[in-house]
């Protein structure tokens, strides 16, 4: 979340606004008069809390909390009505289009700040939660479960898709020779190299141990194997000395480009892990790549 959370109130009535603001003076408060302003807005910024007045001519709240709820970027955000109407059933509606609480006009000041207090902590600690559940702790890359989520949504989204499998090469004798904690410290040198360099849109995750794996769209089969390799010349490059010994560290690669028989993800990571087999095979430190039209190794 950010250092200072952004609240959006929505409300007709400018005094009402007015008295919002002035209440909420510790946080950075955006103040809209209508729905579609308020829609807009969410739109073109980050905003981690909305008050949204229900009666409103032309758009009522209950019809922008819908609207936000029903979109995958704004459903995130928490709204808390501000109602005059505090009759069973108004309650009642705004819980189900979405509200996560309601406070009663006139607005008394401690209430209002209590409740978006206790808003804004729980979106900072689901916010945490996320976090943890969609990044390996190691490296802070994409674990796998979210790797596979998200690179699913690219394959079917994407014609022009490629797939890298990465293996460490040789990486128990590492252990072995250097224990455990070096072995930690050089999967976390992998993974912060890789990202570094990583062009914006690539999908990269730990899939397991000392194996990752990058999808790539719009990328050309040259590009992909140009890239790929230069990385694993950098890797090989790498001066790592632990008690005046060198370390060596270097990659396998294979690169596997999507094919219009392929059905899912699956499909495209198998033959990627195919050419990383192919890559192992003929000695370790290579970059294999497989594509309908070639097999090529470097
Ligand atoms: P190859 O070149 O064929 O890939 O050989 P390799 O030794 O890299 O492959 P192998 O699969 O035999 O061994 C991988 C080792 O990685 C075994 C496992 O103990 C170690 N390992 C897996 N996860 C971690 C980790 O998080 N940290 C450390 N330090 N070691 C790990
Ligand atoms: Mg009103
Ligand atoms: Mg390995």
């Amino acid at each position: 979340m950010h250092s200072s959370p952004v609240i959006l109130a929505v409300d007709d009535t400018p005094q009402n606004l007015d008295i919002i603001v002035e209440l909420l003076s510790e946080f950075d408060v955006r103040d809209v008069v209508d729905g579609r302003s308020a829609l807009e807005m969410v739109n073109k910024q980050p905003i981690d809390l909305i008050l949204l007045d229900i009666m409103m001519p032309e758009m009522d709240g209950y019809e922008v909390c819908k609207i936000l709820k029903a979109n995958p970027k704004t459903k995130h955000i928490p709204v808390i009505f501000i109602t005059a109407n505090t009759d069973d059933l108004a309650i009642q509606k705004a819980y189900d289009v979405g509200a996560s609480d309601y406070i009663s006009k006139p607005v008394k000041p401690q209430e209002l700040l209590a409740r978006v207090n206790t808003q804004l902590k729980l979106q900072a600690l689901i916010a945490s939660l996320e976090d943890m559940a969609f990044h390996d702790s190691l490296t802070g890359i994409l674990n796998r479960r979210k790797f596979f989520e998200l690179g699913s949504n690219l394959f079917n989204d994407t014609d022009q898709i490629a797939a890298v499998m990465i293996d460490i090469d040789k990486f128990k004798r590492i252990n072995d020779s250097f224990g455990h904690a070096v072995g930690d410290e050089v999967i976390r040198r992998f993974a912060h190299v890789v990202s570094e360099t990583l062009p914006p849109g690539v999908l990269f995750g730990r899939l397991g141990g000392e194996e990752f794996a990058l999808l790539c769209e719009h990328f050309s089969e040259e590009g992909v194997s140009v890239w790929i390799d230069s990385l694993r010349k950098q890797i090989e490059s790498l001066d790592l000395i632990k008690n005046g010994h060198k370390i060596d560290f270097t990659i396998s690669n294979g690169i596997a480009i999507k094919e219009t028989q392929m059905e899912n993800l699956d499909d495209l990571l198998n033959l990627a892990d195919e050419a990383l087999y192919e890559a192992k095979n003929s000695g370790r430190n290579k970059t294999v790549l497989i594509s309908e039209r070639t097999r090529k190794v470097t």
